[in-house]
């Protein structure tokens, strides 16, 4: 069988041969390859011996396989690693929302996780003084001295 052929014209005949096998070949195709075919020895002795070949191998009986043919699986380290890291981050997500969720739908206000608390705010008399001083004391002026009375 020659393997190499001699021109584009035999090369491409060559395909068709086995196009042609398959019965892909179109009508044109088909008398173009006819036509090569008549007036190329190489490429006519090659489609005899692909011809022949498929014909006998599409004849042969189905053999059992002996052993079972194991493909294992590629290697996805990086992509694996990021899988895991986005799941993770999903379900953090989800337990956070689910955790917002199942708190709202008690209709507690917003602040009544504070109500066992100790109150850390100043008692109303302080408060009353801090508005006293604030209201004498403006930005830009001076301070009162130590001990004095306002
Ligand atoms: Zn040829």
């Amino acid at each position: 069988m020659s393997v190499v052929p001699t021109s584009f014209a035999c090369e491409r005949a060559r395909e068709q041969v086995s196009l042609s096998l398959d019965g892909e070949l179109s009508e044109l195709e088909r008398r173009l390859l006819d036509a090569h075919l008549a007036r190329c020895g190489a490429c006519q002795a090659f489609a005899q011996e692909v011809v022949a070949f498929t014909e006998a191998l599409r004849a042969a009986p189905l053999e059992a396989v002996r052993e079972p043919i194991v493909v294992e699986r590629r290697r996805r380290l990086p992509l694996g690693r990021v899988q895991v890291a986005a799941a993770a981050a999903l379900a953090f997500l989800a337990v956070g929302l689910a955790g917002q969720l199942s708190a709202s739908s008690e209709q507690r206000p917003a602040l009544s996780r504070f109500d066992d608390s100790p109150n850390l705010s100043p008692p109303a008399s302080v408060l009353e003084r801090e508005q006293a001083i604030l209201s004498v004391v403006r930005p830009g002026t001076t301070l009162p001295p130590p001990g004095s009375v306002l």
